[in-house]
């Protein structure tokens, strides 16, 4: 079975560690994911390395010792020259990477026409490559320094870096919900009395579940539900999209521009946020299920066309904007 994209993308956020640059991150990310359209599968084994690490890595081979400690390693041969601080991946601004067999299990570090591609993908998204340096060639490495020299750097100095793509493109494969949350009211109406519509209990309910909302369940769709829905929007751009935007159920610039789009083939949480909002302006789109089918599209191209918004059937900032912004 062939791997899929959220594992290779996981893994790569795993082995960059904390510390990175967020630009550099995400377009090591979005390398991956472009890589990934082309059926080369691409992860990141390395990417930030803080002075000691360095330091342990610089005295495998040697002797050495770094701000009175000893690094001296002589059971392991030399991997580097790069003293701390003499290295891009102490600053967050350097990644590597490698290939992977189709089905994730092992790892390929042929150089290759695939790893060259995935290379060249790199350099469009703004990396240069260890590998058209002269001399030495270090053919996982791909690094962002904004022109800015290592003394630069260790003298506190930060690159200014922007995105060389569009996150409005994107196309949104996402993980399936871990805790879904089973709709007891909506299957038996007739418990649900004056209690407001099955649905919205169904959205409330979850968004208390997954998202600890603590919303009354009433059935009744007000200001609550939906400021609970754009935290929930909020929360899953944070953990599946590295953006850092305050969880405060508002619409807000930082949000719109952080909305990446969700279009049909998605599936997951944000998904779910999409048919959960959909509906709660009225458009149903069918079934409540985290997959962006049929029933979703109908839905989405009704309410596009209503709002006067382009009718492309994707959800991004535009629609994301009519659906929550007062
Ligand atoms: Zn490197």
């Amino acid at each position: 079975m062939t791997v899929v994209l959220q594992r290779l993308l996981d893994r790569s956020i795993k082995n960059m560690g904390s510390g990175m640059n967020s630009v550099v991150k995400a377009s090591a990310l979005e390398m991956i994911k472009r890589a990934y359209k082309e059926g080369i599968y691409a992860q990141i084994s390395a990417g930030y390395r803080s002075m000691e690490e360095q330091a342990a890595l610089f005295g495998q081979g040697r002797f050495f010792s770094y701000k009175g400690k000893n690094y001296s390693n002589l059971s392991k041969p030399k991997v580097t020259n790069a003293l701390p601080g003499q290295s891009f991946h102490n600053f967050g601004v350097a990644v590597d990477y490698f290939l992977v067999s189709d089905d994730g299990k092992n790892a390929l570090w042929t150089i290759n026409t695939k790893w060259k591609r995935v290379a060249a993908i790199g350099k469009e998204l703004g990396f240069k490559w260890g590998g058209d340096w002269t001399g030495f060639k270090d053919y996982p490495h791909l690094e962002m320094t904004g022109g800015l020299t290592y003394s630069q750097m260790n003298a506190g100095k930060k690159p200014s870096l922007s995105l060389k793509f569009n996150t409005e493109n994107e196309t949104v494969v996402t993980v399936p919900p871990k805790t879904e949350v089973a709709s007891e009211v909506s299957k038996d109406p007739s418990k649900n009395k004056g209690k407001g519509d099955a649905t919205i209990v169904s959205i409330q309910k979850t968004l208390n579940s997954r998202y600890k909302a603590g919303l009354i369940v009433d059935g009744i769709n007000g200001p609550k539900t939906k400021s609970s829905l754009i935290k929930a929007l909020q929360t899953e751009l944070n953990k599946q999209f590295n953006k850092r935007l305050v969880v405060d159920g508002k619409w807000g610039a930082k949000t719109k521009a952080a909305i990446v789009t969700v279009q049909k083939g998605a599936k997951g949480n944000l998904t779910w946020i999409l048919q959960a909002a959909l509906y709660t302006e009225g458009y149903n789109p069918g079934s409540l299920d985290s997959i962006f089918g049929k029933g979703t599209e109908s839905a989405l191209s009704k309410f596009q066309k209503a709002k006067r918004i382009t009718a492309d059937k994707k959800a991004g900032k535009g629609t994301f904007t009519e659906l929550f912004a007062d």
